[in-house]
Formats: structure tokens, sequence, C-alpha cells
């Protein structure tokens, strides 16, 4: 028998697209992919998979893969050794430290990256540089639900795993498409409201679980604190409360009282654009069900006051007693990547070391110098937009981006590309030569998720192993390999030699996962964090006692609604919506080279046909999209799945420059883009 009738070799690993997390067994024959299959006793899929996870696969065997360090010479990028590229941005590391102090280089890390790369890297910025200027993808997608959860609730994740969740007798889906964003999500979901489950779907877009509901409320960009506002008012007029659970178990209820007298259902639906009527009915149905449950999405926290819209959908779980001790179906946002929730679970954030402990307390900061063997800096970093501000300035003189295409998914591209020109020193980890590492001075070919091992933390707080199911190509590494030889470069042993060991010491500083290992996670598959013990099973949920604030009560926010940063007017009369579709994931990079999913080919701008008629549009016509800020060429898609006024696309393609369209307002608590509301006139492209 040839070896090219030899079995195929089957890996178990986790998806590398979307938060949902799917098992995967990938087949392997003569180091080639041969098919992915849904795992039927993956945790979470439980045999599903959707498009991007079976089929999206050929972009690893990509020509286009970068298989050896290029560095930047008289202009133009060549390949060159890892020892020459090393030595490279160890100097320039040291100059740029030399010059600036410690707080002159950042790094950006991202979901691409596993749980033990997170670490590794914050652990390379604070243990080898000596600053807290580390920061992840998060920070453009949910940072807001890090933030506004921890305020209500205590701690940074979902509140329950979505099994207990999907429970609920009534779903209330804001802000999200799971149906093309978390496809297997998408379709349990609409599995439990045919058979029974209520659905209220807060959305601008005519989504594709829309259509199921019982109430769809289509609302103006950029109001969402109004609508959420106008809902709670609802439940405390007519008694859809639960009195018991506000008594023991929340505070803050005078204060919301008094400011939900200023939201009735007529001023919010005057606010939102919704009837009065149908968020009543809404509030109706989120009150009067036994068990409610709340997911979430981008379209939630990715606006100016995303932090103010987590807290005041928050609300509504608390005042109806559905979260937590008690009921608790809870309040769940649905992660859009692979390991965006990891990445800042892994302490890859300015603010907090490994397991959200915040850097100003003195006792985590000792806990990890122990761990690590030297002092722990206090002083919070730059957070992403900060840094490219910050290298526009000539402050920060070293940035290290590791798995993310800033300069096509970041907003405000231009600028960021700005940053990135003015920056002595620019080194990338990438897959392929993108927007961001054409760029760059320096590029580390890496390893990506099918050659990989350690693990993923999909959304809801569930630890998965991930593992290499081929060897990179070329001489391309795995990230973890690649921050490792940086430090040595610079003199450093980081230690924890293995992913399995990076694990294993980031539970000795972070107590909500002590009690993880891969030897564990290969015996029982699938975790949920927090988990102290190895001989706990992890929490699926989150608060059965008691909320994990400082004294116990989940606390009711009481945010005024304050106008999103951009207006449509006279010049830009539409509002531009961005997020993603079935058949793509985030720029691209990975689904635009696997030939089995050329279903897009372009971005789409999505145009109501009333709009339409009214620029002289027809469906597949070539369009000019403008913004204060930029300008993208797209094509027209004409659909009702828009409202009319509003605009949506994708931002699949960079080369049609979505993201120069999109502003540099950020939430302003936590500095996520406000990538949901973007002022914008379109006219046909001339040919
Ligand atoms: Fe991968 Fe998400 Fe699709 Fe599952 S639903 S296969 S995790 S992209």
């Amino acid at each position: 028998v040839g070896a090219s009738r030899a079995a195929p070799m089957r890996t178990r690993t986790t998806c590398g697209y979307c938060g949902v997390g799917c098992s995967l067994e990938v087949l392997t024959r003569n180091g080639e992919i041969t098919a992915v299959l849904p795992d039927h006793d993956g945790p979470v899929n439980r045999g599903h998979a959707c498009v991007k996870g079976r089929f999206a696969h050929g972009f690893v065997a990509s020509p286009d893969r970068l298989t050896r360090p290029l560095l930047r010479r008289d202009g133009r990028l060549e390949p060159v050794s890892w020892a020459e590229a090393l030595e490279h941005v160890a100097r320039g590391m040291r100059t740029a430290v030399a010059e600036g102090g410690p707080d002159a280089v950042a790094a950006i890390s991202s979901a691409r990256a596993t749980n033990e790369e997170n670490y590794l890297i914050q652990k390379f910025m604070r243990v080898v540089i000596g600053t807290n200027n580390v920061d992840n993808c998060s920070r453009l997608c949910h940072a807001p639900s890090a933030a506004g959860l921890t305020a209500s609730f205590g701690l940074a994740g979902g509140t329950d795993l979505f099994e207990d969740a999907e429970r609920a007798d009534c779903l209330l889906v804001v802000g999200a498409n799971p149906a093309e964003a978390h496809p297997v999500v998408g379709a349990r979901l609409l599995q439990r409201v045919l058979r029974g489950a209520g659905l209220i779907v807060i959305d601008p877009r005519a989504v594709g679980l829309a259509r199921y509901a019982d109430t769809h409320l289509r609302p103006r960009p950029g109001t969402n604190v109004a609508l959420f506002h106008g809902l709670a008012h609802v439940l405390l007029a007519e008694g859809l409360t639960d009195q018991e659970f506000l008594r023991e178990h929340a505070i803050g209820l005078p204060e919301l009282t008094e400011l939900l007298a200023a939201y009735p259902p007529e001023r919010a639906a005057a606010i939102t654009g919704v009837t009065a009527d149908g968020l009543v009915a809404a509030a109706r149905l989120y009150g009067r069900a036994e068990r409610p449950a709340i997911f979430y999405g981008l379209g939630v926290t990715e606006h100016l006051h995303g932090t103010d819209g987590v807290r005041a959908l928050a609300n509504l779980a608390i005042l109806r007693g559905a979260v937590g001790p008690g009921i608790g179906y809870g309040v769940n946002p649905l992660r859009g990547q692979n390991n965006v929730q990891g990445a800042s679970d892994m302490g890859a954030l300015p603010d907090a070391l490994p397991g959200y402990q915040k850097l100003g307390d003195p006792a985590a900061r000792a806990r990890a110098a122990a761990v690590w063997g030297v002092p722990v800096p206090a002083r919070p970093g730059l957070r992403i937009p900060e840094m490219f501000a910050a290298a526009r300035s000539g402050v920060l003189r070293a940035l290290w981006v590791i798995g993310e295409d800033v300069c096509a998914t970041d907003p405000d591209a231009d600028r960021v590309a700005e940053a990135l020109d003015s920056c002595p020193l620019v080194v990338c980890n990438e897959l392929f030569l993108s927007e961001t590492a054409g760029r760059a001075d320096v590029v580390f070919p890496v390893a990506s998720w099918l050659e990989k091992d350690g693990t993923f933390v999909n959304f809801d707080r569930r630890f998965q192993r991930v593992r290499p199911a081929l060897d990179p190509p070329g001489e391309a590494r795995p990230d973890f390999a690649v921050v490792h030889a940086l430090a040595a470069e610079l003199g450093v042993d980081l230690g924890c030699r293995t992913p399995a060991d990076a694990l294993a010491e980031c539970g000795r500083i972070a107590p909500v996962f002590a009690g993880l290992t891969h030897e564990r996670l290969d015996r029982e598959g699938a975790v949920p964090w927090p988990c102290t013990d190895a001989g706990a099973p992890g929490e699926g949920r989150l608060y059965r006692e008691r909320f994990a604030t400082p004294d116990g009560l989940a606390h009711l926010a009481s945010p005024p609604y304050l106008p999103p940063g951009e207006e449509p007017d006279h010049s830009y009369p539409l509002v531009l919506v961005t997020g993603r579709r079935w058949a793509h994931y985030n720029s691209g990079s990975m689904t635009r080279r696997t030939d089995d999913l050329r279903l897009d080919t372009v971005d789409l701008l999505d145009l109501h046909p009333a709009d339409a008629t009214r620029l002289g549009l027809r469906d597949g016509d070539p369009v000019v999209v403008e913004s204060r800020h930029g300008r993208a060429e797209l094509v027209a898609r004409l659909t009702e799945e828009t409202s009319p006024g509003q605009a949506f696309c994708a931002f699949h393609f960079p080369s049609s420059g979505v993201n120069t369209l999109t502003s540099s307002h950020s939430d302003t608590v936590t500095a996520c883009p406000e990538y949901k509301v973007t002022a914008v006139r379109v006219s046909p492209a001339r040919e």
C-alpha cells in the first residue's frame, strides 16, 4: 500500500474562526488536509459546524503563506534568516528603550494567538521590556462587555454556559446576527425558538433570526441606551420586576427608578425610531417569561457609549431577577473571534494581569512578581488607539503586532497607516503579507491555528485544546516560539518551555485558572473558568450564591442616553453600520484564500431600495461611499434587510477601503471604536 493510500491522521482541535468554539476533527494525509469534520462529542457544537469551520482551510497551503522572516532594506522587504530578523528587532527594541524608556515599546496581541501565546506575550512586555503597553483585539469589539459586565456583576465573562442559557423560554437577541457570525449558535437558538421559546430581536437590520421573532425592534444605530431604558421603564411600570431579587441581590434601584422616569415608551420610541407599541410588547414578552436569556453582540458594544449600553442591557436582567442566584439565564455576549475572550483572560491588557487582576491591586502584582522574579510595573499601559496616537506623536518607538491586520481592521485606517509609518520599528507576526505586514520593518512568519498547540477560550468561557494537525510551512514558527526567541535575543529566559507549562504558570498567578491544565483538558474536553481547583469542575454559571462585586450585589446602572459620535446631515445623509457576512471572517485573509469559499468576491453595500431609487442605483452597481474620514468603493446590494436611511457593509476585502470610512470616535470607557455609526453619502461610481 503506497503512502498516499495510508489512513488519514485524525487530529481533534478547536475551530480558529468565530467565538463559538466548535470542536473539529482534522483529517490529514501526507501533510495535507483532506477533510475537516465536526466532532460529534464537541461540547458546544455536538456534531455541527459551519461553512468556515468545515471548508475554510485552504489558506494553510496558499502560495501566499510567509515562509521566511522578512526585513526591510532600502524600502523593500527581503527574506533573511531568523537570526538576522531577531537580532534586528532586539536591537530596535533596545534602542527604543534607551531613547524613550520601556513605555516607548508596545505590543498588540490578538485572538489569532492561543491563550498560552497571549500569556507569554504579556509576560514578555512586563518582564523583558518593563511596560504594561500590551493590548489585544478585544479593544475593538468586546472591551465594553468586559468593563460593563464587571461593573454590573463582578466578572468579565458571559454569565452562563450556553446550554443553560439555551433552556430559556424567551430569547432576547440584541445587536447580533448569529445566523451569519456565529452560525452554530444561531442554528441552536433558532431550534429553541421553533420548539416554542419567545424571541425578541433588537437590531436595525432584518438579520436572519428576525423573521422568526415575536417582536423585532429596529432602533436607529447609536440609540441602544435609550431603548434599553425604555424597556426597563415598562418592566418597572408594569410590575414585571423581581422585587425579592432586587431587595436581596441588587443595588442602585432608587437612582435607576429616578432616571427611568425620563424614558417612558413614547420618548424612548421617539429617540430610537421604534414604535412605542413594539417597545411595550418586547418588554412584556421579556418581563413575563419565566426564564428569559439575553444574547448580544457588537451592535451593543461598538459605540461611543458601548459600556453604558452593556450596563443598561444588564439592568433588564437584574430588574427581572434573571441572572445569577436563582434563575441564572443571564446576559451573554456572543464573542466574535475564536480566542478574543482568552486574549483578555490571559492579561494581554494594559490595565490588568492574567485573570483580570487590576494592576492597582498590590497583592496581584506581588503574586505575579513572585512567579516572574521581577517587579511588575504598576502604571497602566496604552490602549490600542492610544498606541497609534503615541506613534504619530513620536512617543512610541517600537510596535509589535501579533496576528492583527490593524491597517485593514482598525477604524480611520489612514490614520493607522500614518501611525505605523511614523514608528521607527514596526514588527509583525503574520501568515501573509497583510496590509499591516506590508508596512512593517520586520515580519516574522508564523503558524496558523491548524499548526499550533495550546488552548482557546470560547464565548461561554470554556477552555478547549488546540492541537497541530500540520507543521507550519517553511521556516514559519508558532508565536509561542517567536516570543521565546526574541526574549532570548534580549537576554531573558521566559521559562515555561511548553504551552502546557505556560497555562500552569498562568494558574499560579490567576486563581480563577488554577485548576486548568492541558492534561485535564485532554481528559475532559472542555472546562469553563472560573476553575480554582484541579479537583473541582469549572463554574458554568458565574454567580450562584452572590455576585463577584466587592459587596456581592448586582449593580444597576443609571447612565443617561447620549447621542452617538456622528449624526447624519445634509452632506452625509446615510448611517453606515459595519459587520460580518456568513462566508467570510474579519479581514478575510484566511477565507479569501480558500477556493471553496468564493461565495462573496467583493464587499457589498446593502442599501434599502427606496434609498437606491433616490440615488439612481440598481442592484450590482459599483458605488463610491464617502464619510467625513475616507472613501471606499463597493458594489450595491438592494435589500429591505437594511432600513431606509441606513447602509450596511462588511470588511472582508480590505482593498475596498471600508475602514477608511469609520471614525475614530470610541467608547468613552474602553476606547472601543464606534464601528456601528458612521455618517456617509453614496453615489454611483464613474466607469
Ligand atoms: Fe468555527 Fe464558529 Fe463555524 Fe463553529 S460556528 S465552525 S466555531 S466559525
